[in-house]
């Protein structure tokens, strides 16, 4: 079965067959790169655009006339969303992703794939972790906003913007995701549908190389774990037999 000749698509719908070729060629694959959305978080208990923080819809906090229109009212939504991303936890997904070593480009702002041990991270959309003066270039560390309302720059007094993009803004290190998907022996797409430009581009860099590309949308704290045979984590989520303590 040549693996390469076309995408595949991890959900309940695949074949034991496929799925046991997936997990032997993976398991003899030396760089494994995974590009992660939202979808991967969700089983960490975090939202997603059309959730609401303080009766505010996310995709509204994103935008940028909304921080420039009312700092004060973004800063206190922001206190909100970091409040909520300090307590989620990395789920079998993060986990499983770290423990193969492979190389993450996200869309999230959530930190998770770092705190699960990822050591190679792009963050195409920033994070929650920092906040940056626009002026000097002065980064902070983000709770700052629980002493300060408004956080300003010490250095040169100017508003602080948060560290991740805003809607419609350009990704970050986006030349690197592409060098790094371009030495990719397998591209994995998880919890994202790529669906808008630049990133969907990336999987077209694999496919032109003729690398293996697979996409799960659904249920990664399931499949991803069960994909890279990492039996402990698998354990966590099959359910509990009866009679078993
Ligand atoms: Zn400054």
């Amino acid at each position: 079965m040549d693996m390469t000749a076309e995408d595949h698509v991890v959900s309940e719908g695949i074949s034991t067959e496929e799925f046991a070729h997936l997990q032997a060629f993976l398991r003899v694959t030396e760089r494994v790169v995974v590009i992660t959305g939202a979808g991967i978080s969700r089983a960490s208990g975090l939202p997603l655009g059309h959730d609401r923080v303080d009766g505010v819809p996310l995709e509204i906090v994103f935008e940028p006339r909304f921080f420039q229109e009312d700092p004060v009212r973004f800063y206190a939504l922001y206190r909100h969303l970091l409040t909520w991303w300090q307590q989620a936890v990395p789920n079998a997904a993060h986990v499983a992703i770290a423990k193969r070593g492979a190389w993450v480009i996200t869309q999230n702002i959530d930190g998770l794939h770092r705190r699960a041990g990822s050591s190679r991270v792009i963050e195409l959309h920033g994070n929650l972790r920092e906040l940056r003066c626009g002026a000097c270039g002065q980064i902070y560390r983000s709770d700052l906003v629980f002493r300060e309302p408004v956080p300003r720059c010490r250095l040169c007094g100017r508003l602080l913007s948060p560290g991740f993009t805003m809607e419609g803004q350009p990704v970050r290190h986006f030349a690197r995701a592409v060098d790094w998907v371009g030495q990719a022996d397998a591209l994995l797409v998880i919890g994202t549908q790529l669906a808008k430009e630049p990133v969907r581009r990336l999987p077209e860099i694999a496919r032109r190389n003729r690398r293996l590309v697979v996409w799960i949308n659904e249920e990664a704290e399931v499949w991803v774990p069960r994909l890279f045979d990492i039996p402990r984590l698998q354990g966590r989520f099959t359910s509990a037999r009866p009679g078993r303590t």
